[in-house]
């Protein structure tokens, strides 16, 4: 059996098609107009699916937004996917394609591939947190994922650190997200005075963690704040949630040479209970792998995912 697995995203779309053994045959990926809106970005998947659809038993998404899992549709997206909301995803590429089509939250599909065939292999219970653009966070427990009652559970990022910390884009203040991001990251550095060599702020996360490893005090600083924000948010995440391991992906982690070892340190100082760290396994290949492993253990009749 063949699975496509699509991942929507807000710069990229990407399609795989993937065995049963989690191995991708074929992959197709095109930029997502987001200029175009909600019809835009149909047509730019339509495109992806139409060529590969004939080999498939069957469809899963991974989007980015807050997916009716019931439904297979977009109960909430941000500006990143405009006109995006209320998107009945199954609905529409069924009606297209004569193969079932599963939907769910990109996060948490990228938790479905790293618990099948990436760093939470064999683990039950497990969270995913990602770091990058923005933070985000998907729940697995018992092997299947937690939705919530109105299909947010996991949005991680909007976690309260700080009290009437930093405006956020979700309307609060002191959310995770904003400490802990990529931006939040460069941010955090420029505030402190942080300069690269022709004297301008970091313009990115690669610079500040070239700035890191050459020992500049305000990445240093700056990457020191970040890790024990983490280490905060990791020790309620362990008290709440009680997991076998958090498995840390997202762009940031591709620096991680500069601050893993720090945040263990920080996870030992803060933390009265041990937390199990990982670096995610599957980098950008995630989504399209765990959208179609949700396709597939649909089709296997497992009861998934109405968690
Ligand atoms: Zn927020």
């Amino acid at each position: 059996m063949l699975t496509l697995g699509i991942d929507i995203g807000g710069t990229k779309i990407r399609a795989a098609l993937v065995d049963l053994s989690g191995n991708i045959r074929q992959v197709a990926q095109t930029a997502t107009p987001v200029a175009d809106g909600r019809e835009g970005i149909l047509r730019a998947l339509y495109s992806l699916v139409d060529p590969l659809v004939d080999q498939v038993d069957a469809i899963g998404v991974g989007s980015a937004g807050r997916i009716n899992v019931r439904e297979g549709s977009v109960a909430y997206a941000t500006d990143n996917l405009p006109g995006w909301t209320g998107t009945p995803l199954k609905d529409l590429l069924q009606r297209r394609c004569p193969k079932p089509v599963f939907v769910d939250n990109d996060v948490n599909v990228a938790a479905l591939a790293e618990g099948w065939v990436g760093a939470a292999r064999g683990l039950e219970h497990f969270l995913c947190l990602t770091l990058g653009t923005g933070v985000g966070g998907a729940l697995v427990s018992r092997g299947q994922l937690v939705h919530g009652a109105t299909w947010s559970a996991g949005e991680i990022g909007h976690m309260l650190l700080y009290p009437e910390g930093r405006p956020c884009n979700c309307g609060g203040f002191g959310c995770l997200e904003q400490y802990v991001s990529g931006p939040a990251l460069v941010r955090s550095a420029n505030q402190m005075g942080g300069a690269n060599r022709s004297g301008g702020p970091y313009p990115d996360g690669r610079l500040l963690f070239q700035a890191v490893e050459a020992g500049e005090e305000p990445a240093l600083k700056a990457i020191d704040a970040f890790c024990r924000d983490l280490a905060y948010a990791l020790q309620t995440l362990q008290s709440v949630f009680d997991p076998e391991a958090v498995i840390i992906g997202g762009g940031l982690i591709d620096g991680r040479q500069v601050w893993w070892e720090r945040l263990a340190e920080q996870v030992r100082l803060l933390c009265p209970v041990p937390v199990v760290t990982r670096p995610a396994a599957l980098g950008g290949d995630a989504g399209v792998v765990g959208a179609a492993r949700l396709a597939q253990l649909h089709m296997e009749g497992r009861e998934w995912p109405f968690l």
